[in-house]
């Protein structure tokens, strides 16, 4: 079956439910390149790849985005289509099962419409060998029949643009790499342009917040847009209940305590992974299905949705021989009365939901 929603969420614990986070996103999603902060030299690079685009009157070439959730891969896309002015079908790898659902999918395509595939690393190898043909020649193989009696088909497809989005581009295969024409690395963004973000969000929200609110959800963001949205609205529910409605540094500080979000960002599940580190594996080194074990998450969430970051602030380094808890994740575990303190208060599975 195919999923034309946006399916990067699936992993996300408790927006009220998936359609209303799905709104929430699609309301704060900007429309154009101009109102897309930062990432300024992969904007740079696309308003050229699109000028020359429209220039010759030709077919964008095939872009992968990567990066961490929430850094605005799939944002991205629709800001592609609309600068291009073509539509965009959007589908994610496991939902296309079959080689027949992305034959449908590409044969439904107008003339250099986008498909985009979020999670991309994980289509069945089956449905990523049918795509070779069609990313590069723009038509599909298709065997009709079994065994003797098979034919083989061979059908053009319009000259679409797939821009592929993962989280983990060391699972691509390197001859499906190969076939991207540009692949873009999105980064963690500058706290200034995190509080952007936020005042572009809180605009168009209506929310009253001013500079030290903007700062004090920033700085707990943890770089990332996606969050910086999220934690503005449960602060404003916050302020509506709790304040007069008008975010300022207190109110903001005193939510995001209440929602377990320390001044690095971090949640309970990214202290209950140090925390793991620390006391059960003395520091590590350690691999990450160990980890992922102490901890009862699975590796592949550590590894696309905590672990970056946690590197990022250098609270957990990567050996050859598995995962090191840094003198800096130390520290603020001790400062966060973590198992450095001598485990006076260990974080415990939190009753609230992740933010990631
Ligand atoms: P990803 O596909 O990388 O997981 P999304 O594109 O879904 O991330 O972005 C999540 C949310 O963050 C979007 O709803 C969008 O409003 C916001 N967002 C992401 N990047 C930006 C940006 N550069 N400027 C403004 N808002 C952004």
């Amino acid at each position: 079956m195919i999923n034309q929603d946006t399916t990067t969420d699936l992993d996300i614990v408790n927006p009220t439910s998936l359609s209303d986070e799905t709104l929430f996103e699609a309301t704060l999603r900007p429309q154009k390149l101009a109102e897309y902060v930062g990432q300024e030299k992969i904007k740079e690079s696309l308003q050229i790849l699109i000028d020359a685009a429209h220039g010759r009157k030709e077919t964008l070439e095939h872009l992968l985005l990567y990066g961490p959730p929430g850094l605005g891969k799939t944002t991205l896309a629709h800001i592609i289509a609309h600068e291009v002015g073509v539509n965009i079908k959007i589908t994610s790898g496991p939902a296309i099962e079959k080689a027949g659902d992305l034959a449908s999918l590409l044969t439904n395509l107008s003339e250099n419409d986008i498909l985009f595939i979020d999670e991309i690393h994980r289509l069945n190898k089956t449905v990523e060998e049918i795509l070779y043909p069609a990313m590069e020649d723009y038509c599909l193989d298709i065997v009709l029949g079994k065994g003797a009696g098979a034919k083989a088909l061979r059908l053009d497809l319009p000259k679409f643009t797939l821009i592929g989005a993962t989280t983990r581009i060391g699972l691509l295969t390197g001859p499906f790499r190969d076939r991207f024409g540009m692949t873009y690395r999105l980064d963690y963004y500058e706290e200034d342009e995190i509080e952007k973000i936020i005042a572009r969000a809180a605009k168009i929200l209506n929310i009253s917040i001013d500079a030290t609110g903007k700062n004090e959800i920033a700085k707990r963001a943890r770089r990332t847009p996606r969050i910086a949205n999220r934690l503005l609205k449960r602060v404003r529910d916050f302020a509506q209940v709790k304040a007069s409605g008008k975010i300022d540094k207190d109110v903001a500080r005193q939510a995001l305590i209440m929602l377990e979000v320390d001044e690095l960002g971090l949640d309970n599940n990214d202290r209950r992974i140090l925390e793991a580190l620390i006391e059960k594996f003395a520091g590590g080194p350690v691999g990450i299905s160990s980890l992922a074990a102490a901890t009862s998450e699975d590796s592949g969430t550590i590894e696309d949705i905590y672990e970056p970051y946690l590197l990022r602030l250098g609270l957990l380094a990567r050996t050859p021989k598995g995962r090191v808890a840094t003198p800096a994740a130390y520290d603020h575990m001790s400062a966060n009365g973590g198992p450095a303190s001598g485990g006076k208060k260990t974080p415990q599975k939190s009753k609230n939901p992740t933010l990631l």
